[in-house]
């Protein structure tokens, strides 16, 4: 889409990508609520984790998810632990109309989330 930041990022116009594969792309962001906070995006402009629904799409955000994963292996936060955090719509704080995934790791979490 012309108009999203993360497609173009997801694509490399812009900004630096920690990880890209065909599908999927990661960077870091831009105003990190943690020591490790990483967006993973669908290449694939999707607005919003609840406009997918079963088939191809269910799959890419389960890809989304072994690349969260192998990203925390890689950052050294898979044993102490790390957060993954999808806000969709305003109510939950969504603030780019493009799927992502937040990954958050390299502090103590607290619980219940703001
Ligand atoms: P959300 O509020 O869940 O939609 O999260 C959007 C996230 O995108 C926020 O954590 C922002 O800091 C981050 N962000 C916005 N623009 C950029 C950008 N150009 N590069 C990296 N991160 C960004």
């Amino acid at each position: 889409m012309d108009d999203c930041i993360f497609c173009k990022i997801a694509a490399g116009t812009i900004g630096t990508l920690a990880y890209e594969d065909d599908e999927v792309a990661a960077f870091d962001d831009l105003n990190p609520q943690a020591p490790v906070h990483v967006l993973i995006v669908p290449k694939k402009h999707i607005t919003r984790i609840s406009d997918v629904t079963d088939g191809p799409d269910a799959c890419l955000m389960g890809k989304i998810l072994v690349v969260a994963n192998r990203i925390a292996a890689e950052r050294g936060i898979s044993a102490d632990g790390y957060r993954i955090v999808i806000n969709c719509n305003e109510g939950a704080g969504q603030s780019v109309w493009h799927v992502h995934f937040h990954l958050l790791g390299g502090r103590q979490m607290g619980w219940p989330p703001g």
